[in-house]
């Protein structure tokens, strides 16, 4: 096996380069449990006013982060809304319900972006038979939805349901700054209309570790708790909090460049016989792709791709999926290209060859 020289398979494959490595060397830190580390205060001052909120809490995980703003949100029993395919419903272990007692409303959306009267529909009448709807949480980009942005006047809307029924919102915002990149809009016009904001910096930003929940002092000081409680208070994690500073000043504006390469690669993959995208779907970093045409399964792609040293990963609904970040310039997408090409080419071949 080669090892891989492209890896597509996340954007969290990026390594923190000499100058963030040289911030964190650098870091004053102290004991973040007792909020005396002067860097994580910089960082967390920082990335609430990033995302229009008053306050925000260090952490390290957006995981944390999401279920921790559930945990001060919801009360056991509380029902969240939330699309179907969201990061919280699928990929942080049960968390809703082992952490917060909370069952989810799932609604079924295109591209992870659901309607105001979807939402509408989804809250149950104040009635003890049912769970008490508490919450909805809306993830910009969405992951499985392609990377797509929600456009700000159908977050505005969905938010207004939830305040007209006593709701709250949650952000989960953790490629929130890939949204306002591709948009032109800052990230506080969509986070500043939340109760809470999770934000990730060891995705497209390049810290290897980090995230926050951002929210009122009032939320913040809930959270806090929540933070000890599950495990997620610190000591000198200025050290972290310097690489995600770095990644907040350094990597927000070059997204446009992530973007641009996802851009190519569709472009690139589209032209292939057998592949199946279209690449208007791009709209951020994320590319994804179906492989029936080549009589492949997405996971038997994905491990002939790898043997030419390139990795893309297997998605749900018969999916691949490639995310473009920091560490793959435009040699590696082209690179990936040539590599996809190869194995349809073979796929394809013995297609043909089996049928004569
Ligand atoms: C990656 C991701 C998270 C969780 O981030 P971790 O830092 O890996 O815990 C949450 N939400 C979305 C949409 C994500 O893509």
């Amino acid at each position: 096996m080669i090892p891989t020289q492209v890896d597509l398979g996340s954007d969290t494959a990026t390594r923190p380069g000499p100058e963030m490595r040289r911030a964190m060397c650098e870091a004053e830190v102290g004991d973040e449990q007792r909020r005396e580390d002067p860097t994580v205060r910089r960082l967390e001052e920082m990335a609430a006013e990033r995302v229009g909120q008053e306050a925000s809490v260090f952490l390290p995980s957006a995981s944390m982060a999401n279920e921790i703003a559930y945990k001060v949100h919801t009360r056991p029993g509380d029902e969240i809304i939330i699309d179907r395919w969201a990061h919280p419903a699928n990929f942080e272990g049960g968390g809703p319900a082992a952490l917060c007692g909370a069952t989810l409303h799932h609604l079924d959306t295109p591209r992870g972006i659901f309607t105001p009267e979807q939402v509408e529909r989804a809250i149950r009448p104040d009635d003890p038979h049912y769970s008490r709807t508490r919450l909805v949480s809306i993830e910009q980009t969405t992951n499985v939805g392609g990377g797509s942005v929600w456009e700000l006047a159908r977050m505005q809307a969905v938010v207004e349901v939830a305040r007209r029924h006593l709701l709250r919102a949650h952000l989960d915002g953790a490629r929130l700054f890939n949204a306002a990149v591709a948009s032109g809009l800052p990230a506080s016009r969509y986070g500043g209309m939340f109760d809470s904001v999770t934000i990730c910096f060891s995705k497209g930003l390049g810290a290897p570790v980090g995230a926050v929940v951002a929210g009122t002092e009032d939320f913040c000081r809930e959270a806090r708790r929540m933070k000890h409680l599950f495990g997620g208070a610190m000591r000198q994690a200025g050290i972290l909090a310097a690489a995600c500073i770095y990644g907040l000043e350094h990597h927000v504006d070059r997204l446009k460049e992530d973007h641009e390469n996802a851009a190519e690669l569709a472009r690139g993959l589209h032209e292939i016989p057998g592949l199946k995208l279209d690449p208007e779907d791009v709209q951020t970093n994320m590319v994804y792709l179906r492989t029936d045409g080549l009589g492949l399964k997405p996971g038997e792609f994905v491990e002939r791709l790898l043997a030419h040293g390139v990795r893309m990963n297997a998605y749900p609904y018969q999916r691949v999926r490639a995310v473009t970040h920091l560490d793959v310039g435009r040699d590696g997408i082209r690179k990936a290209i040539e590599a996809a090409r190869e194995v349809a080419a073979e796929a394809l071949g013995a297609t043909a060859k089996s049928r004569t």
